[in-house]
């Protein structure tokens, strides 16, 4: 059993960390959202007041944040984890950023005395609940392994991606296939419809055809198919349009970076900005559908009763 600090407990980092407790480690958890602190608390995570009460003593912290200025506060912060942490405490930080302030993180904690990894992670609000997330981890070899014994119960998949940074590249470029497919699921399930299909025939067939993508197994944007899908719950989030507008404007600066065109992920966000811009960023971002099927009711012209 290990003693493991977790800061950040949303959609993500609530169900990864109970899988930690169920693991048998005895894990202290903070959150500024104390809703998200009493779910994890009761799935059996210990409450922690502070950053400095959940990394004290621990052996290893988790961080999933949503962006990297909220990564950069926890660790570099005046009350934050390279304060308050002891230095052999190994320090992972699971959260989707961009590259610079990743580089940052790992530069601020080496300077600092600790071993760093960034470790993001693919598999949806439904793989982090089921522990089969795939986590990718970059860092210093040493730091890596060790990191891995950790992940462990969270993970279906731990994929060593090389040094400092590399996991957080690897996370960019796959959130940008992600997003493009789910935004070409929308597209293929409202024509089915209108084709007069049926959408699950529709959904049975595309799902071992060459329209196949996680998207579709796991987001399917029409309700009443995918018992994981956010549209049988009107789009409350597993990921919201927020925080997929990022990632893959995280993508849209590294091809800047890179002379890298991506002339299709551009368009997918001017999606994701669409819905932002109508007062939807806090939904799930499957809701991109409602620009294909028309139904989308910006917030300020909603009808109100
Ligand atoms: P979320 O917004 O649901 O959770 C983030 C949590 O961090 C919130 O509860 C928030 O209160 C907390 N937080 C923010 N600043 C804090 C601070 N200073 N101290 C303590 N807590 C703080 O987001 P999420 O969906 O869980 O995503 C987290 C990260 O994982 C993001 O980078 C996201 O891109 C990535 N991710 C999300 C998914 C998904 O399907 N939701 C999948 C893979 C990766």
């Amino acid at each position: 059993m290990a003693v493991i600090g977790w800061i950040g407990l949303g959609n993500m980092g609530g169900h990864m960390s109970v899988n930690l407790v169920k693991a048998g480690h005895d894990v202290r958890g903070f959150d500024l959202n104390p809703a998200a602190l009493a779910a994890a608390e009761a799935g059996g995570v210990k409450r922690a007041a502070s950053i400095a009460e959940a990394v004290r003593g621990a052996d290893a912290v988790f961080t999933m944040l949503p962006k990297g200025e909220h990564a950069r506060a926890v660790y570099l912060g005046e009350d934050g984890v390279l304060k308050h942490a002891d230095t052999r405490t190994l320090l992972i930080d699971s959260s989707t950023i961009d590259i610079a302030s990743a580089q940052e993180l790992h530069d601020a904690a080496a300077a600092a005395g600790f071993r760093f990894v960034d470790a993001p992670v693919s598999g949806g609000m439904s793989g982090a609940e089921a522990g089969t997330l795939t986590f990718m981890v970059g860092g210093e070899e040493g730091a890596v392994k060790d990191a891995s014994d950790y992940i462990g119960p969270m993970s279906g998949n731990i994929i060593p991606t090389g040094g400092p940074t590399t996991g957080q590249a690897a996370k960019i470029c796959n959130n940008l296939m992600l997003f493009i497919n789910l935004a070409s699921t929308a597209e293929g399930a409202v024509l089915a419809d209108r084709l007069g299909l049926d959408k699950q025939v529709f959904w049975n067939i595309a799902s071992v055809s060459s329209g196949d993508s996680w998207a579709l197994r796991t987001w399917y944007p029409v309700p009443g198919v995918v018992p994981t899908a956010a549209s049988n719950n009107d789009f409350a989030p597993t990921f919201t349009t927020e925080l997929a507008n990022k990632d893959i404007g995280l993508a849209i600066s590294a091809a800047e970076d890179t002379g890298t065109p991506l002339e299709i992920g551009k368009h997918v966000q001017q999606l994701f900005q669409r819905l932002i811009d109508a007062g939807d960023a806090g939904k799930d971002c499957s809701m991109i559908i409602k620009l294909v099927d028309g139904s989308l009711q910006p917030a300020d012209q909603a009808p109100s009763n």
